[in-house]
C-alpha cells in the first residue's frame, strides 16, 4: 500500500516531532509510520500505548518521559534529551498524543531544537479534540449550528472561561476532567444554557474508549455516579447530539 508513496528518509542527527494521533494504530500517518520504522530512539509520554510503539523499529531504544507515576522530567530536560540524542548521531523521534502542536508542547520542543542547531520535522497527528470527538460520533462543526468552535485547556487556573463562552457555540476542553464541574458553573454564569449537550470521551478510538452523554448543568452529578478517568475530551454545544437526533 504506502509502497508508492514516496516518504522521507530519517537522517541521522536529525529530530521528528510526531503525533501518534488519540491512540488506535489505524490513526497514524504514513508518516508517523514511516518515522517509526526508521527510528533508532522513540521519546514517548503516557498517551503513546503499546499497540503503537510495537510499530517502531525493534531495535529502537524507547525512551519514556511521561508525566505519569514517579518522577517526571521537566520540559527543559525533555528538550535537553532530544538535542543530546540528535548530537549523538541518533534518529530520533518524539513521539506525541495527537497532534504536537495542539496542547502538545511541540512548539517549545521545536523553538529548543532550532536555537540549538537541531535539524527537524513537523508530522502532524490526529487531535483527540477533532479526531477523537469523532470516533464517538460528534462533528466539531456543522453547518445549522456552528461558525466557529473553540480548543481550550480546561488545566490553568488563568482561563477566561466567562469570554470563552461567548466565544463560539462549541467548546472543546482538553485535560478538564478534574475542574469540568466548576468550568460548567462558570459557563452557565456567562450565559450558556445549563440544558446545552455536552459529550465527555476517555480513551477515544481505544477498544476502552467510553463516552457520557449528560448536559451542562448536570456534568458534576453524572460524572459522580458515572466516574471517569483520564485522558478525556470534553465537547459543549449543539453539535454533540446532532447525529443521535438525526434519523437514519
Ligand atoms: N497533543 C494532544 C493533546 C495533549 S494534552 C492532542 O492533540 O490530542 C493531553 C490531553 O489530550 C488529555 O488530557 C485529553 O484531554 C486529550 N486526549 C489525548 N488523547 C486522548 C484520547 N485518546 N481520548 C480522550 N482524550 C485524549
Amino acid at each position: 500500500m504506502s509502497e508508492s508513496i514516496p516518504l522521507p528518509d530519517f537522517p541521522a542527527g536529525h529530530v521528528w516531532l510526531c503525533g501518534a494521533g488519540p491512540g488506535d494504530a489505524g490513526l497514524l500517518t504514513l508518516h508517523a509510520v514511516n518515522a517509526l520504522k526508521q527510528a533508532d530512539v522513540i521519546v514517548h509520554d503516557a498517551l503513546i500505548g503499546a499497540g503503537i510503539l510495537a510499530l517502531g523499529n525493534p531495535v529502537a531504544e524507547r525512551v519514556y518521559v511521561g508525566k505519569r507515576g514517579g518522577q517526571s522530567a521537566t520540559q527543559a530536560q525533555i528538550s535537553q534529551t532530544l538535542i543530546e540524542l540528535a548530537q549523538a548521531g541518533k534518529r530520533v523521534l518524539r513521539l506525541k498524543g495527537g497532534d504536537p502542536f495542539m496542547f502538545g508542547r511541540g512548539g517549545e520542543e521545536a523553538h529548543a531544537l532550532a536555537t540549538a542547531n537541531i535539524p527537524y520535522r513537523i508530522i502532524p497527528g490526529v487531535t483527540a479534540g477533532i479526531g477523537g470527538l469523532a470516533m464517538a460520533g460528534i462533528p466539531v462543526t456543522h453547518r445549522d449550528v456552528n461558525q466557529a468552535v473553540i480548543f481550550a485547556t480546561g488545566h490553568d487556573p488563568a482561563t477566561d472561561w466567562a469570554a470563552i463562552a461567548h466565544a463560539a457555540p462549541v467548546i472543546v476542553i482538553y485535560m478538564g476532567l478534574k475542574r469540568i464541574g466548576d468550568i460548567a458553573q462558570i459557563l452557565i454564569k456567562a450565559g450558556r444554557g445549563a440544558d446545552e449537550p455536552v459529550a465527555i470521551v476517555t480513551d477515544a478510538s481505544l477498544p476502552t474508549q467510553q463516552v457520557l452523554h449528560t448536559i451542562l448543568g448536570r456534568i458534576s452529578d453524572d460524572l459522580a455516579t458515572h466516574p471517569m478517568s483520564p485522558p478525556a475530551v470534553i465537547c459543549i454545544g449543539g453539535t454533540v447530539d446532532i447525529l443521535e437526533n438525526t434519523n437514519g
